[in-house]
């Protein structure tokens, strides 16, 4: 029985799913077999569903997952849903060892009042509504509207605010879904608040990201001086970290070019919070309230209400406060991370104990952070204790094929032969546009064309 190869069975389809399966087919002491299952019909996770359509230089890294999934020792097997399909207690007959990559598919919310307003929603779904997830085709954002708020200052909230920003002609050469194309085109948007809750110094996003506030069309960056200034100890944050001081010399060169001439405006503010939406049945205002910085005995700066307010008219609020995963039925969770039970990716029990052939990475394991790069390293430190534990693993006796099983499952997969050819499809209906491809927005879509 220990002859035969090792099954393993991913549980998820993106970067931290195929770094993986990568780091488990390149490695040579171990013969696996290893199958990739995905909810939805197509592979590459975040990288299809998340990665902004007009940074498509990101998206290429799906060549890297492609030459994995073609690999005769890796299979995929989209639209099968773990908990619906397949359950953890499934698996165990089927597989030597399970590994979770199921990321983080749910967000974390403001706590406010008006929260639940029509028209306030998470930048992660309004995400998801532009990249053809879908479960969001129908999300329908208001963009009816002169004001939008979107609240955080990470690199998803540059993503919608830039998506909010850009003229028809720049979204138009990308593979934005045409459901969002459509709208946009149609929008009315002239002010999007960005706010961060505390200074520019403190501001998750990435250089490039705010510098492309710089050069877009129609929309200019609009700063306030005064809200540039920084504090002792955000100077010192500035000074000894070249990414931030770059952060914020953006910012103040943005801050020295006044409001500009262009049709949008897109504000960025901070030391700002929301404190309260209000509207009639749906988002009208949001008021914020100023806030100060105030040291904690760990180093970290929080902020602090000052009780000074203001009200900003906005029609939409996209909250991109991060991302936060939820549980999987049956796999032990820790709710204050949003992730997956784990010792450096060796899933845990809820008392703490090993629990055997159990495995996590990218998100799921260590929660929302990083870029896409970093779920190589993470997936192969996974993969290293797996290694090590092969050794010791009681292996399952005559597994039956997965394949077989899903047939009683009333589950047609989508295997990825299959996907190869929507892939060839989305790319053959972009190209009378000059687009990179046209992406289905639904299995049944895809299979009907
Ligand atoms: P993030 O980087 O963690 O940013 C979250 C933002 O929300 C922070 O500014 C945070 O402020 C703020 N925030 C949290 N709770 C808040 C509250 N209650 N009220 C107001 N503000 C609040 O998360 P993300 O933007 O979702 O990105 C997730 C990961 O994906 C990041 O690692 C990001 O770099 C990556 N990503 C990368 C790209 C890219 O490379 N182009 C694109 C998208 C995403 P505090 O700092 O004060 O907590």
């Amino acid at each position: 029985m220990s002859d035969r190869a090792v099954r393993i069975a991913i549980i998820g389809a993106g970067p931290s799913a195929f770094y993986a399966a990568a780091a488990l087919i390149r490695q040579e002491d171990v013969e696996v077999r290893v199958d990739i299952f995905d909810r939805l019909f197509a592979p590459y996770g975040l990288v299809r569903y998340g990665v902004a359509p007009d940074h498509a230089r990101i998206k290429s890294v799906a060549n890297l997952y492609e030459k994995t999934a073609s690999d005769p020792r890796v299979r995929f097997f989209g639209c099968v849903e773990f908990g619906k399909h397949l359950t953890l207690d499934n698996l165990r007959p089927l597989y030597d060892m399970v590994v979770f990559a199921t990321g983080a598919q749910s967000d974390r919310s403001l706590n406010i009042p008006g929260e639940g307003l029509a028209g306030s929603m998470s930048a992660t779904e309004f995400v998801a509504w532009y990249n053809s997830h879908p479960d969001y085709v129908d999300l329908n954002p208001n963009l009816d509207v002169e004001g939008v708020v979107v609240v955080g200052v990470g690199n998803v909230a540059m993503d919608v605010a830039r998506i909010l920003a850009k003229s028809h002609d720049e979204l138009k050469v990308t593979d934005i879904a045409d459901h969002a194309l459509e709208a946009l085109k149609e929008s009315k948007v002239k002010n999007i608040y960005v706010l961060g809750r505390r200074g520019p110094a403190q501001a998750k996003f990435t250089n490039p990201e705010i510098k492309e506030f710089g050069q877009l069309e129609v929309a200019d960056p609009v700063v306030k001086p005064e809200e540039l200034e920084l504090d002792p100890d955000s100077q010192k944050a500035v000074a000894g970290d070249r990414l931030t001081r770059q952060n914020v010399e953006f910012l103040r060169e943005y801050a020295s070019r006044g409001a500009g001439d262009k049709a949008r405006k897109v504000h960025f503010r901070f030391l700002v919070s929301p404190v309260e939406i209000t509207g009639d049945g749906k988002v009208e205002q949001v008021k914020i309230e100023r806030n100060r910085l105030v040291s904690t005995q760990g180093g970290y700066l929080n902020c602090e209400g000052t009780g000074e307010f203001e009200t900003l008219d906005a029609g939409l609020v996209l909250r991109s406060v991060g991302y936060y995963g939820v549980a999987l039925p049956g796999v032990p969770y820790n709710k204050k991370k949003g992730t997956i039970l784990n010792d450096h990716g060796r899933v845990l029990d809820d008392e703490g104990e090993l629990l055997p052939g159990a495995y996590v990475v990218g998100w799921a394991k260590r929660g929302p952070t990083g870029v896409i790069g970093t779920n190589k390293k993470d997936a192969e430190e996974t993969v290293a204790l797996m290694l090590e534990d092969v050794k010791n693993l009681r292996r399952v006796g005559q597994p039956q094929d997965v394949a077989e099983f899903l047939k009683t499952r009333d589950c047609t997969p989508v295997l990825f032969d299959e996907w190869q050819k929507f892939n060839i499809a989305e790319i053959e209906r972009g190209k009378p546009a000059g687009r990179p491809r046209v992406k289905f927005n639904t299995i049944e879509e895809a299979r009907g064309s």
